[in-house]
C-alpha cells in the first residue's frame, strides 16, 4: 500500500511562492505524471515529497500519516534523477547496492536483491562494467535499478529519460511501464513532454506556476481541456 495526499502545500524562497497550494490524490499502483513548461515547480513539487524540499505550508500524507517533518530515509520512497548521479569509480553493482551497504544490509542480501534488480532490468551482464563503459540507456537503467533495491512503496522521477536520444526514449518509456506493472508500486514522473505524459500516465498533473490547471486522465484532459493552457499544452484542439 502506498497513497499520497497533498492539502494546499506550498512551498516559499523568501518572499517567492513557487508552490502556490496544491490539492492532489495519488493512488496505491497508480502512475501519475506531472506535465508543465519549464520552471513551473513541478521539481520542487516532486522534491517536497521526498524530503529533499521542506514544505512551508499545507500538509503531505503518506498512508494517511503526516509526513512533512518525516526524515527522507523513512518516507518509503525512492528518487530517480534526470543525472543519473553514478558513482564513475564503482561497479554496476556495487552503484546498486550503495544505499543497502550505507543501510547495514549484510553483503548476503545485497547481492541478492542487486541480482534480483539487475535480473528485471536485464543488467545482469553488466554488474561488473563501469559507469564509463555503459551506454546512455544502460546508465539509466542502472540509476532505475538503484532505487529498485530498496524496495520503495514509492518511486519518484524526474526527467529521468531526458539525457537520452528519441529512439531509446520510446524505449525507455515501454520499460518503465513493465517496471511499473510488475512492481506494482506507485510511481509519480515528472516531464516537460507531452507526448511522455499522454502515453505512460495513469492521472496526469498539469502544472503551470506553481498551481495545477487540471488533474485526469490523458483521455479526459484530450477531451476536455479545462481551459485554453491545458488545451495547448496537450495540444488537441479548443
Ligand atoms: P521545473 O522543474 O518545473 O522546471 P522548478 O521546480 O525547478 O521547475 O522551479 C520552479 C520555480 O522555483 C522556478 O521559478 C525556480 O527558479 C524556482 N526555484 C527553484 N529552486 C529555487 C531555490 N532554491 N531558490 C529560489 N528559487 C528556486
Ligand atoms: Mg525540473
Amino acid at each position: 500500500m502506498a497513497n499520497l495526499k497533498l492539502r494546499d502545500a506550498r512551498k516559499t524562497y523568501g518572499a517567492l511562492e513557487v508552490i502556490k497550494g496544491i490539492d492532489l490524490d495519488v493512488d496505491d499502483r497508480e502512475f501519475v505524471v506531472f506535465v508543465g513548461p519549464s520552471g513551473c515547480g513541478k521539481s520542487t513539487l516532486l522534491r517536497m515529497i521526498a524530503g529533499l524540499e521542506k514544505i512551508t505550508g499545507g500538509d503531505l500524507m503518506i498512508d494517511g500519516t503526516r509526513a512533512n517533518d518525516v526524515d527522507p530515509s523513512q518516507r518509503g520512497l525512492a528518487m530517480v534523477f534526470q543525472s543519473y548521479a553514478l558513482y564513475p569509480h564503482m561497479t554496476v553493482a556495487e552503484n546498486m547496492g550503495f544505499a543497502l551497504k550505507i543501510a547495514g544490509v549484510s553483503p548476503a542480501d545485497r547481492d541478492r536483491k542487486v541480482r534480483e534488480a539487475a535480473e528485471v532490468l536485464e543488467l545482469a551482464h553488466l554488474l561488473d562494467r563501469r559507469p564509463k563503459d555503459l551506454s546512455g540507456g544502460q546508465r539509466q537503467r542502472v540509476a532505475i535499478g538503484r532505487a529498485i533495491v530498496r524496495n520503495p512503496k514509492i518511486f519518484l522521477f524526474d526527467e529521468p529519460l531526458s539525457n537520452l536520444d528519441a529512439a531509446l526514449r520510446v524505449n525507455m518509456r515501454l520499460e518503465l511501464m513493465r517496471l511499473h506493472e510488475r512492481l506494482a508500486a506507485t510511481m509519480i514522473y515528472v516531464t516537460h513532454d507531452q507526448i511522455e505524459a499522454m502515453t505512460m500516465a495513469d492521472k496526469i498533473v498539469v502544472l503551470n506556476s506553481g498551481r495545477i490547471e487540471q488533474v485526469g486522465s490523458p483521455l479526459e484532459l484530450y477531451n476536455r481541456p479545462a481551459n485554453i493552457f491545458v488545451a495547448g499544452f496537450i495540444g488537441s484542439p479548443k
